[in-house]
């Protein structure tokens, strides 16, 4: 009998919906999810002893790929010495460093332990700086889930933003617009109308939450201009694009500067970890040098910064992201290609180790044309992958993550899995 079927139906007793986030219940592909006990390198073993090679990466983090020696070696030698103190450490001061230097960007930073906590304490942060409410948002961008940020666009971008989801008050989300993604004059005409009343504008400046979608520089420069004028901070939500798409994340790609930058994910090398950080003179609003108040009793954990510190301390090696780029390469023109040969509408791109896959002719550019993607053709890929041996995100909506570990081989193995995938839509 398969393990993951009877450890899914227990777990379904216990935890809500079985899982402790939703995305792993494998709602919008069915099916069993998958319980790993597992994983080294670029490979994951789940219950049943089966092998897959791993293109999640629990979403992002394990950019070394899983049980890095060095890394678990950090994270034991550091462990024995307490795993928490609740006061400040010398390690906390070298992780903040390290940061800084690798996003100049960052003048100051705070650590949290997680995304969403990043994400919520840095638009608490631009409100306290500005004085202002009002936030923006892009349709089809994710940060976290944090009450201000659970909004989806009302009827029109300057009514009151809708909830989302149940539990967010009415009077919470309407502070919150949510603008078309790429969509400049629609972004002119929100501060044309309400400037000088926004707060601040978060944005992941290239998307790994609606798959992957790049943006119009065009957009990224107007947004930027449009910050400066209006007084409203600038938040880049580089949670998966941190160390992630190069060394200096999306804003050394794209060559624009914001105001504060959050992170996640990698920077913790695979233990709970976020940041936010930015300009001094913001940062400094915050507790207790501040009025804006920011705290967590886990905050800057040490064994999480060991495990994020020796991460990015790998990640620095010569060449490292030119040879994850060029790996990822490798998978989305192989599988491209494979496609093309069997005469399937498919698509894939890559921003150095992140990756998006499309069931349609090109790659989209907007919300509304990668929710015009192939889903059923997505869910028969995926899971014709899963029974292979090839573990992809559940959804035709989730970026996808090469790490250093995965192999030329394992790659080509892949991309032959992915032409037997294809044959089978
Ligand atoms: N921002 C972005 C861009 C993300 O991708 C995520 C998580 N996928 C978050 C914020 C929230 O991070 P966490 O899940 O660690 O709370």
């Amino acid at each position: 009998m398969d393990k993951n079927k009877i450890l899914f139906e227990a777990s379904q007793v216990f935890i809500p919906g079985g899982v402790n986030s939703p995305v792993r219940a494998f709602s919008s592909v069915g099916g069993t999810p998958i319980f790993f006990k597992k994983g080294s390198g670029s490979y994951l073993w789940d219950e049943n002893d089966k092998k897959y090679v791993d293109y999640i990466n629990s979403w992002g983090p394990m950019i070394l790929g899983h049980a890095h020696p060095d890394v678990i070696n950090a994270v034991q030698v550091t462990a024995k010495s307490s795993l928490s103190f609740g006061a400040p450490t010398s390690r906390e001061l070298d992780i903040a460093e390290t940061l800084v230097k690798l996003i100049p960007s960052m003048e100051q930073v705070r650590l949290v332990s997680s995304g969403t906590e990043a994400t919520m304490s840095a638009i608490r942060v631009a409100r306290g700086f500005t004085s202002r409410d009002r936030i923006i948002k892009f349709e089809g961008c994710y940060h976290g889930h944090a009450d201000a940020l659970l909004v989806k666009a009302g009827s029109g971008a300057l009514t009151f933003g809708q909830p989302s989801s149940a539990g967010v008050p009415k009077d919470v989300a309407k502070h919150t617009h949510t603008l078309p993604f790429n969509d400049i004059d629609a972004l002119k005409k929100c501060f044309k109308d309400i400037g000088s009343e926004i707060a601040c504008v978060i944005i992941e400046p290239i998307v790994g939450n609606m798959n992957l979608i790049l943006p119009d520089i065009r957009f990224l420069n107007a947004l930027r201009s449009l910050c400066d004028e209006s007084g409203a901070v600038l938040i880049f939500d580089e949670v998966m694009t941190g160390f992630r798409v190069g060394l200096g994340g999306a804003q050394e790609l794209y060559k624009v500067t914001p105001d504060i930058t959050t992170l996640g994910k990698v920077i913790g090398g695979g233990l709970p970890m976020g940041a936010f950080g930015g300009k001094k003179n913001i940062m400094q609003k915050l507790a207790p040098l501040g009025p804006v108040y920011q705290a967590g009793t886990l905050s800057g954990n040490p064994v999480a910064v060991a495990a994020g510190l020796k991460t990015l301390e790998l990640v620095q090696k010569p060449n490292f992201y030119d040879d994850l780029s060029l790996m990822t390469k490798r998978l989305v023109e192989g599988m491209t290609d494979a496609a093309k040969s069997k005469g399937i509408s498919f698509c894939a791109r890559n921003v150095g180790g992140m990756f998006g896959m499309y069931f349609r002719d090109k790659p989209p550019n907007s919300f509304d044309e990668i929710m015009n993607s192939d889903r059923e053709n997505f869910n028969k890929f995926f899971h014709s992958m899963l029974e292979q041996g090839f573990y992809f995100g559940p959804s035709a909506f989730e970026a996808g993550f090469v790490s250093a570990a995965h192999s030329k081989k394992d790659i080509d193995l892949t991309v032959e899995a992915s032409s037997h995938a294809f044959d089978q839509l």
